[in-house]
């Protein structure tokens, strides 16, 4: 559900713009507290994805190679966009990246963040690095918040848990602090989840992912129950949080108009494997892979004519279950020759395709 600027859920005022933090502006907030993992001492490159392969479990005992072969990087202060349409691997990706596979799923390669296998944690060292080390915000907020507790206290959760503040008074106040960076007031924080706005949940829910101030965070479609003001207000403060704070950001969405001029970096994804990788403003200046050049010629325009019509991408995402030996785009590609039904091409570090090269 849309959150209108003249709405909201506790009759409260339309929230103020959102704090967003500059160099100037962050000490009006509650100051973070210090990271263990200080920037200085730390190497670059934060999140190292190579060889990524997920399977899950498929009828009668077959197994559904959901993932192949994902090579990402990430390094501190960058952030990253996975796009893709919905079934194109981008949250089981996310889910990997979180230690939160579903039950039966198996995911071979390398996946390790500052150097630590994050395929190798066990679920103790995972409870201590979700929402510190790693956040997420996912993309339903109504499942994701507790539906008995209300706001300030779910917000209040990861800073208490990890001891980000000495006392339950600071902590009160870094959590709503957070909220205010998202929008929300003290009218909200504390309401349950049911009586906020779905724009509202999705504004806590992001506020109570950046209270552990992680160093990586995932957010799943972020923006898609926002307006559209608030929609750019999320991304400019998700951006101004990656250069404050050198915070890693992946940001999972399938919108390329939306989210490719406000990361540095491009992932995009088709039936499980990796299509093309790189610099954003380059991908945009001159997308390779048919189904990059597909995405980026569906945007929508402005200034396009009422009567044109929107180009659509024809055919769908295959299901797991059809994804074949071959590029799985091969159903819906314009240049798909006979090869490309039965052999993948091979990853070049920039992209993925029989017909096309850098
Ligand atoms: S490998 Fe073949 S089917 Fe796949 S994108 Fe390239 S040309 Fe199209």
């Amino acid at each position: 559900m849309s959150d209108h600027p003249f709405k909201s859920g506790l009759g409260v005022p339309t929230p103020a713009p959102l704090a967003v933090p500059t160099a100037s502006a962050a000490p009006s907030m509650a100051s973070p507290s210090p990271s263990p993992y200080p920037l200085a001492t730390l190497p670059a490159r934060l999140l190292d994805v190579r060889d990524l392969s997920v399977s899950l479990p498929g009828p009668k005992g077959t197994r559904l190679q959901a993932l192949r072969h994902l090579d990402l990087t990430l390094d501190r202060g960058e952030s990253l966009a996975l796009i893709g349409e919905s079934g194109s691997g981008k949250t089981l990706t996310a889910l990997t990246l979180m230690g939160l596979l579903p039950p039966g799923a198996e995911a071979v390669g390398h996946v390790a963040l500052d150097g630590q296998s994050l395929l190798a944690l066990d679920e103790d060292t995972w409870c201590r690095w979700r929402g510190r080390r790693v956040a997420m915000v996912f993309q339903e907020p109504l499942t994701a918040l507790n539906p008995l507790q209300k706001i300030l206290a779910q917000v209040m959760e990861p800073i208490v848990l990890h001891r980000l503040a000495p006392d339950r008074a600071t902590a009160r106040e870094r959590a709503l602090a957070q909220l205010a960076r998202v929008g929300l007031d003290a009218a909200h924080a504390q309401a349950y989840p049911h009586q906020l706005s779905g724009g509202q949940r999705q504004r806590a829910l992001i506020a109570m992912a950046l209270a552990g101030e992680p160093d990586l965070l995932i957010a799943d479609e972020p923006t898609t129950a926002l307006d559209a003001v608030l929609r750019v207000q999320i991304l400019d403060l998700l951006e101004s949080l990656v250069k404050e704070r050198g915070m890693g950001l992946l940001l999972i969405s399938h919108d390329l108009s939306l989210t490719a001029r406000r990361v540095q970096r491009l992932a995009v994804l088709y039936g499980g494997r990796l299509m093309e990788q790189g610099v954003a403003t380059e991908m945009l200046a001159r997308p390779l892979h048919p189904y990059t050049r597909a995405l980026w010629a569906a945007r929508p325009r402005l200034g396009a004519g009422r009567d044109q019509p929107l180009q659509v991408l024809p055919g769908g995402v295959p299901s797991l279950a059809q994804v074949g030996p071959g590029c799985p785009f091969h159903p819906r590609c314009p240049l798909a020759q006979a090869r490309c039904a039965v052999e993948a091409p091979p990853w070049t570090g920039r992209l993925a395709c029989w017909e096309v090269t850098e």
